[in-house]
């Protein structure tokens, strides 16, 4: 499929991630009704976790349950979208990005869009907190390391800090190591230094049905396996729910990640990870965070460049029923070759692949729909929205009833209009520069493997 065509719904037969192995009892398929209702107030499209932290602001705020005519429809079993088959992690993109930003945006704003993922991320952790879900998340507050590989992708993560700070960006959560303690202290292999900064891993799927299920038992209606299949106005004025197709052709762009389960060597399992990392090989990087629980498995994703189309091969993939042979192997060579006394081997406790929705300016588009009154949207993550989603979705509540907007949440998130009428010729352009010029910097080191 290309980015022009738009993105399929959902199909029906994914592979099944590692969280979705704890499948919720109840909710997995679950309908609130045999009929849907024919007229409500709200209705939420998706059940991910910008979805589930719609309903749970909604319906937190209307404090009589005849009134919370609110319903969810989900085109497939709950969270079952990128919020089931991520890396785990919310962890803040908090320097690398701030020379394109700067130059795109000015310094004020990239200082803004560094700074948001950290006051996200510790926002996301309290809320977490104060909803009594850390425990049943798994929540683990800990630090992010970004490990460099690549002597450019090192250079340049040094000069983007150092601009940061030149711009008088707020640093004081970022930690700068060199070779020797980022080998010892994190160990890796043929590390060229390390950036650290606070994170958390979590359990993203459990997160979302908790609040969805938290929601419920206020009022809210559920609908899984049930698409929405178009959204249109009546004639009574009212928005009529039947179909998906529409504004963000080619704008929003599907791409297809892998991830992998791996089970722990002796070593890791006796002394697992303390911190969740972040492989910097480019402009581009892998994730991965050692699970608390459970055998402490890691789970491990990217790898991107393995694929047989390298990096342009996963754009525009919105398959998530498959995962890419030449990845999962990436990935799984991954731990041998650079986890400092990881041993001889690596093998897959379960492997799955999802769909993260790219924008070429590499920013969502959170707010109402221009001309669409009434049409709400968050989506274009860009592979970082639990990183992104938590205030996002707190602004675009506070917008939606005519409240003052969190000054920490990007105004260029909101900025749906002019980045829509941005020319598609001028977008794809941006799109390929920002997700394949990645190619070079990335095939020195994966070519080691
Ligand atoms: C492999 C992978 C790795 C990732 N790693 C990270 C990471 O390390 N850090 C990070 O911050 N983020 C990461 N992400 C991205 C993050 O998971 C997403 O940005 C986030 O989960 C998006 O949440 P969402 O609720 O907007 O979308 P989703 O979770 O995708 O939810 C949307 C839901 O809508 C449903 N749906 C779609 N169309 C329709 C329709 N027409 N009718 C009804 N329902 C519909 C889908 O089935 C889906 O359940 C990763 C994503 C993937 C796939």
């Amino acid at each position: 499929m290309s980015s022009h065509q738009p993105a399929p719904l959902p199909i029906a037969n994914p592979t099944s991630s590692y969280w979705m192995h704890q499948p919720h009892p109840v909710l997995e398929n679950f309908c609130s009704s045999e009929e849907l209702p024919s007229h409500v107030e709200t209705v939420i499209i998706g059940s991910g976790i910008s979805g589930a932290l719609i309903a749970h602001d909604l319906i937190s705020r209307c404090p009589n349950v005849a009134d919370k005519r609110v319903v969810m429809l989900e085109a497939r079993s709950v969270a079952s979208g990128a919020t089931g088959r991520n890396g785990g992690h919310i962890k803040p993109d908090c320097y690398k990005n701030f020379a394109s930003f700067q130059e795109r945006h000015g310094s004020e704003t990239a200082k803004t869009l560094c700074r948001y993922e950290l006051e996200n991320m510790k926002a996301s952790a309290q809320f977490i907190i104060d909803e009594g879900l850390d425990k049943a998340v798994d929540l683990v507050k800990t630090n992010a390391v970004d490990l460099f590989l690549d002597e450019k992708a090192w250079e340049d993560a040094k000069a983007a800090l150092k601009l940061q700070l030149e711009a008088g960006g707020d640093l004081s959560d970022i930690t700068v190591h060199d070779k020797a303690q980022s080998e010892e202290k994190y160990r890796f292999n043929d590390v060229l230094g390390a950036v650290s900064y606070p994170a958390c891993s979590l359990w993203p799927y459990k997160l979302a049905v908790g609040l969805i299920e938290k929601a419920m038992s206020n009022g809210l209606q559920l609908f899984t396996n049930t698409p929405a299949l178009a959204v249109s106005l009546a004639a009574n004025g009212k928005w009529q729910i039947e179909t998906s197709k529409g504004h963000f052709v080619g704008k929003i762009v599907p791409v297809k990640g892998n991830v992998v389960a791996i089970e722990p060597s002796l070593d890791f399992a006796s002394r697992p990870l303390d911190h969740t990392c972040s492989l910097q090989w480019g402009s581009d990087f892998d994730y991965m965070i050692q699970r608390p629980t459970d055998g402490n498995p890691l789970i491990f994703g990217g790898c991107d460049l393995a694929h047989p189309r390298k990096l342009t091969g996963p754009i525009g993939d919105a398959d998530d029923s498959t995962t890419t042979p030449e990845i999962v192997d990436a990935l799984l060579q991954f731990p041998v070759k650079y986890m400092r006394g990881w041993g001889n081997e690596a093998s897959a406790r379960i492997s799955w692949s999802g769909i993260m929705g790219f924008t070429a300016d590499e920013l969502p588009f959170v707010g109402e729909l221009p001309g669409r009154t009434g049409q709400f949207v968050a989506a274009g993550y860009t592979g970082h929205g639990m990183a992104r989603v938590f205030l996002a979705i707190k602004a675009l509540m506070q917008l939606a009833h005519n409240e003052a907007i969190d000054p920490r949440v990007p105004r260029v998130y909101f900025d749906i209009e002019r980045r829509l009428k941005q020319k598609d010729d001028e977008w794809e352009t941006m799109l390929e520069e920002a997700y394949s010029g990645q190619k070079e910097s990335r095939s020195v080191p994966l070519e080691r493997l």
